[in-house]
């Protein structure tokens, strides 16, 4: 299937604002096996749009038009693609009972020239936008599929996720069934380059870079009649992905770094404890947030203080004076104390310096020293440097301490 995205907008025209809806779609897309082959922007120009429409249908199986599907009245990509196919335009009563809720929710009043928004071309598809007024809508038209979109970004990604993907599923006589690989410890581009040649070559399962709460994920997406069938085709895929990057694959789930690690833990039975400095308690957070973790996490200690590393760690007067709080042996000593006050099978430190300020040469902003102690195992530390401001390098430390006790708990 051949597919064309027409973007519509004069700000987009004009500068003011990028065509990521573009980009969103023509990533799902081609993660669905769908050909992407023109994007095209025009303004709210209805001549205009018209005749970049009829281009496209010419072209392209599959049209998706995004924006102007607004209140006022330069909103005109439904009412222009109607009237270009010869469809009159319908009132569609369950999104004005939808569109009602919504304003009721927000306590507002609805105005007269919302009501716009529930007129859809005779015939189509109602595709429900759950994050805004204005739904979109799918039209079969001899052979080719045009489906219109709102641009707000989090309402397209909502419709595309929610309705478009099932309305093309069912289009095809296909299941789209997708699994995500989430990584740790390689880059994007990195591991993007190191698959290129399976990325290019493959096209059911496709596997595509997924872009999300800023980790690397890639994500293989089967088409099957059947999803019985998509295990058969995405786990020789994945096999030969763990083939080369699996060492920094942590999971194959829908889940984040510290859901596995309480997985991990439930299903180990190890127990785990946690001494936070510069994380001050974002690690023991990030665990506490997935259920089950109670029998797993004995204790987080924030020590932020050097007293506190001292008097209820153990960490020595000693060390502290002659290494400094941001140290190889600080992190050591904090993560042996509170394995042995916690009696817990495993423990992670932290303490780093996140900035703004605090840094010297020797020690800049951004280092952070973890450190890991086992029972029976010899403790040790992994020097950090990360870069950015003060919540990144907490974020980044807290990542690299959750994927520090994963690696430990997996063995
Ligand atoms: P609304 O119901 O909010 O009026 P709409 O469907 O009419 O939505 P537009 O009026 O065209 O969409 O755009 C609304 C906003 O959505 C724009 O100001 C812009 O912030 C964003 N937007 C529109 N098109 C795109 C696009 N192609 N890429 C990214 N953002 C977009």
């Amino acid at each position: 299937m051949i597919a064309e995205i027409l973007a519509v907008g004069t700000e987009l025209l004009l500068g003011q604002i990028a065509n990521t809806d573009a980009q969103y779609l023509s990533r799902g897309l081609s993660a669905l096996g769908i050909t992407v082959y023109r994007h095209s922007v025009v303004g709210d120009n209805p001549g205009r749009l018209r005749e970049a429409f009829f281009q496209a249908l010419e072209r392209s199986d599959l049209v998706i038009a995004t924006g102007g599907l607004g209140p006022t009245m330069d909103d005109l990509t439904k009412e222009t693609i109607a009237e270009a196919l010869g469809l009159p335009m319908e009132r569609h009563e369950p999104s004005f009972a939808a569109m009602k809720a919504f304003f009721d929710r927000l306590g507002r009043e609805m105005t007269p020239n919302n009501e716009k928004q529930i007129w859809f071309p005779q015939g189509c598809t109602v595709l429900r936008n759950d994050r805004g007024t204005a739904p979109g809508c799918a039209i079969e038209h001899e052979g080719k599929t045009i489906i219109i979109l709102p641009g707000p970004p989090r309402e397209l990604q909502w419709v595309y996720d929610n309705q478009v993907v099932p309305y093309l599923e069912k289009r095809c006589g296909r299941k789209f069934i997708s699994r995500f690989l989430r990584f740790y410890g390689i880059g994007e581009s990195t591991l993007e380059s190191v698959l290129a040649d399976l990325i290019a070559a493959q096209t059911n399962p496709t596997i595509a870079p997924y872009a999300g709460s800023g980790e690397v994920q890639l994500r293989l997406t089967a088409a099957v009649s059947d999803a019985e069938d998509a295990d058969a085709l995405l786990d020789p895929v994945q096999r030969q992905i763990e083939a080369r990057v699996g060492e920094y694959l942590y999971t194959d789930r829908w889940g984040s770094m510290a859901e596995t690690v309480v997985r991990l833990l439930a299903q180990t039975g190890k127990t785990v404890a946690v001494a936070e400095s510069c994380t001050g308690g974002m690690i023991a957070s990030a665990l506490v947030d997935h259920p089950g973790v109670s029998q797993s996490l004995l204790l987080g200690v924030v020590s932020y203080a050097n007293q506190a590393k001292e008097t209820v760690l153990g960490v020595r007067a000693e060390t502290l004076e002659r290494y400094g709080a941001v140290s190889e042996q600080t992190a050591c000593e904090m993560a042996e104390g509170v394995l042995r006050i916690s009696g817990a099978d495993v423990a992670v430190s932290t303490t780093g310096i996140a900035g703004p300020d605090g840094g010297t040469e020797e020690k800049p902003v951004g280092l952070v020293w973890i450190g890991l102690a086992e029972k029976g195992k010899p403790v040790r530390a992994v020097r950090h440097q990360f870069t950015r401001d003060r919540n990144y390098v907490r974020n980044s430390a807290t990542l690299a301490a959750l994927d520090m006790l994963r690696r430990s708990i997996a063995k």
